[in-house]
């Protein structure tokens, strides 16, 4: 990873395609520069939350064919951030089969969950108790989980989903 990178705690952005990954990372980071990382490929960016907070943030998609590398990010993991579109109820069995198949790697093992609810400026888009429930987060009982409604699009709700990440991390 980037020496740039090196002291912000790393938070791994993962979903299906289509969920707003990054369109969530360009919001968030809007006005910096984005960097890919050369040797992999994947979007990057640091985000500054007050003066002694920041967040790496890694974009890494959710394809099926990305999956090998995903090895490189896990390690230095502290928090998974797992965005689903909650205007798409027909994509949830999909999107509960890849976060348990996630959090079923070792190096994950009690780090913190934040479920992001995004696209909630769509109508009927799922509640977030919908949301819980389609991805089934109940069973997730050895770490701390949350979901949070958020619109990528219209920058709603990502400021306070990230510093409650960040507390989470700070407090694990
Ligand atoms: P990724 O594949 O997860 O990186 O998804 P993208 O960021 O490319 O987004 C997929 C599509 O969903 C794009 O057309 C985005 O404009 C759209 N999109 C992303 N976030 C939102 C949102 O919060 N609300 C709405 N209405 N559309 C969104």
């Amino acid at each position: 990873m980037g020496q740039s990178h090196s002291s912000a705690p790393q938070v791994v952005l993962m979903g299906l395609d289509s969920a707003g990954k990054s369109t969530l990372l360009s919001r968030l980071l809007t006005g910096q520069v984005m960097e890919t990382s050369p040797t992999i490929g994947f979007n990057v960016g640091t985000l500054y939350l007050d003066k002694k907070t920041s967040l790496t943030l890694w974009d890494i998609g959710g394809q099926k064919r990305m999956r090998p590398s995903w090895k490189f990010f896990l390690d230095d993991c502290e928090a998974l951030v797992f965005v689903v579109d909650s205007s798409e109820p027909a994509r949830m069995p999909e999107a509960r089969k890849a976060l348990q198949k996630v959090l079923g790697d070792e190096r994950l093992r009690g780090i913190p969950l934040m479920v992001l609810a995004n696209k909630k400026d769509l109508p009927h888009s799922l509640t977030i108790r919908e949301v819980s429930n389609q991805l089934d987060l109940q069973s997730y009982k050895d770490r701390l989980w949350e979901v949070q409604a958020c619109s990528a699009l219209k920058g709603l709700g990502l400021q306070q989903a990230f510093v409650s990440i960040s507390k989470r991390i700070k407090k694990s």
